[in-house]
């Protein structure tokens, strides 16, 4: 049986998990916070994570405890506005990690990676693999010292965010700005959230004019926000960002894969990350079923299956091509922070 090492507990990590352990491994997963932390966000699930969370029969509870979005003609929905802990917590039931355990190098013989070193409660120590399987986020470092380069390209402009405890009347709407930026909400049984593009002008500038002036401004571009809006309260519930994409070539070398966010990341408007993530997970859970004592084949299948899903959203994410107007050239409502 294949020694599989997870590093990341986040929501590829745990669902690689769960479709594994299935399929009667053990992987070992290592998390280096602690149980249920997350960062809270507003929060959509794309159709492209279905069918992992069906296999695992997770689909209905999440969707239960959601709002559908543009569910179609057979009643399925384009994607599921969830409160991000529901989806987590779901996933992680049964579920085995070492939580506190920070992945901080990776074991090498000749040109293959044979496991990973580890620093946790119990010191430093080492875990021998046949595959190490990189979960851990944009910023993974297991995909740096794997020497797997990636391309990390800003995008030309910046994203505020606001998180709300107000419930609303729908889980989406989205309207764009005159230059092709985006704004939109999103409503969940317990809250609602909203965003739009906005110039890259830093956290400080973007937050200055206050949250009665943003709150003006976004129900003046968009009313059916206002409902949302009204729980807006403090720039505390703010979150400013300059999102960056991510790009590798090479998705894995012998004993080492990248899956999830670790592999890819898309601008904030794609809105398909982490089900994308999901898909990922199933295929390379289904890949190593299909040579589960071949970590490099499982790998090479892995890549090929999963090459003509990913690629395509990484040429076509819509914030990367824009051409985005300067602040002084949009219209006076459109400004943020206003003139
Ligand atoms: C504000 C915001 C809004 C978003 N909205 C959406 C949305 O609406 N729809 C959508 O599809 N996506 C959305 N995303 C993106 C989505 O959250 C990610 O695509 C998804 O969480 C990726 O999951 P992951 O498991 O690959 O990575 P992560 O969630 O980043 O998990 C990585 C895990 O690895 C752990 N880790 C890191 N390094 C180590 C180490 N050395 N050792 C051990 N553990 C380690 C981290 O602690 C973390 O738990 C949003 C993201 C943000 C920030």
């Amino acid at each position: 049986m294949m020694r599989i090492v997870i590093v990341g507990g986040g929501m590829v990590g745990l669902t690689l998990a769960r479709l594994l352990r299935d399929r009667g491994h053990a992987p070992v997963l290592l998390e280096r916070r602690p149980p249920g932390a997350h960062q809270a966000r507003p929060f959509m699930l794309g159709f492209q994570g279905f069918p992992a969370l069906e296999e695992l029969g997770l689909l209905e509870r999440v969707r239960g405890a959601g709002w559908d979005i543009a569910p179609g003609a057979d009643g399925t929905p384009v994607a599921i506005c969830v409160k991000v802990g529901h989806l987590l917590d779901a996933l992680a039931e049964g579920v085995p990690v070492r939580h506190g355990e920070s992945v901080t190098g990776l074991l090498q013989e000749g040109d293959r990676v044979t496991g990973v070193a580890l620093e946790g409660p119990g010191g430093v120590s080492r875990l021998e693999a046949d595959l190490v399987v990189a979960c851990d986020g944009v910023g993974s470092r297991v995909r740096a010292m794997a020497g797997l380069e990636a391309e990390v390209s800003a995008l030309s402009d910046a994203t505020l965010t606001f998180m709300s405890p107000s419930v609303i009347d729908r889980s989406f709407s989205m309207r764009y700005l005159s230059d092709g930026g985006q704004m939109g909400l999103l409503g969940w049984p317990e809250g609602s959230a909203g965003w739009r593009t906005i110039d890259r002008v830093g956290r400080d500038a973007a937050l200055a004019p206050g949250v009665e002036a943003f709150r003006r401004s976004f129900a003046q571009l968009m009313p059916e926000a206002e409902g949302a809006l009204a729980g807006v309260t403090s720039t505390d519930q703010l979150l400013y960002q300059e999102p960056a994409v991510l790009r590798a070539d090479t998705w894995w070398r012998p004993g080492v894969v990248l899956i999830g966010d670790a592999a890819h990341f898309f601008g904030p408007e794609t809105g398909v990350g982490a089900a994308l993530g999901l898909g990922d997970a199933h295929a390379l859970a289904l890949a190593i079923a299909q040579s589960p004592d071949d970590p490099d084949a499982a790998c090479a299948v892995y890549e090929a299956w999963r090459a003509p899903v990913i690629r395509p959203y990484e040429a076509a994410d819509p914030a990367a091509g824009r051409m985005a107007l300067p602040n002084t050239d949009r219209p006076p409502e459109e400004r943020w922070p206003p003139a």
